[in-house]
């Protein structure tokens, strides 16, 4: 089996996304891969941003919400130890830029919770479904139990 060189973890800040998150850690130190965090801003209204659009984690938008969204994916990636160009903010629909992020950056490995902030609804999360059946990459997807959620 071949190194992981290129960790993605897709972080929703859902409480027990700390889990999944730390799952990430150690498999990028495991590896000595480089690991990237995304976040993907699909519950405030962007209405001048197209799908995709990256948020600079380094200017103020004046947006209380947005401003709260930058100050939790700082908060973990110094928890992670992630690159400040490593921390990555867009704009759209989780599941179809967690893939996008993953074919331009050339992932080779993404790291899901089975589920997020939707609950225990599903066998397996809508994102995390989707992500397992679209990446050309590897896909871990963290078990969580209902007391992890
Ligand atoms: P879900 O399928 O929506 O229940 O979420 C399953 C997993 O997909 C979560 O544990 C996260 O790893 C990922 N995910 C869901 N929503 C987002 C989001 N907005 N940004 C980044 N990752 C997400």
């Amino acid at each position: 089996m071949s190194d992981y060189q290129h960790i993605l973890l897709a972080a929703d800040f859902s409480k027990q996304g700390v889990y999944v998150a730390e799952k990430a850690r150690a498999i990028a130190t495991t590896y000595q891969a480089k690991l990237s965090i995304l976040h993907v801003l699909d519950n405030i209204p962007m209405p001048d941003a197209y799908y995709g659009t990256v948020i600079s984690l380094t200017e103020d938008s004046g947006d209380a919400l947005l401003e709260a969204e930058k100050a939790k994916l700082m908060a973990l990636g110094d928890q992670l130890n992630v690159d400040l160009a490593d921390r990555l903010l867009l704009w759209g629909i989780p599941k179809q830029e967690i893939i996008n992020v993953s074919e331009q950056q050339q992932v080779d490995l993404i790291v899901v919770g089975s589920h997020g902030r939707h609950g225990l609804a599903l066998l397996l999360g809508s994102t995390a479904n989707s992500i397992l059946h679209t990446a050309k990459c590897d896909v871990l997807a963290v078990r969580l139990k209902e007391g992890d959620l």
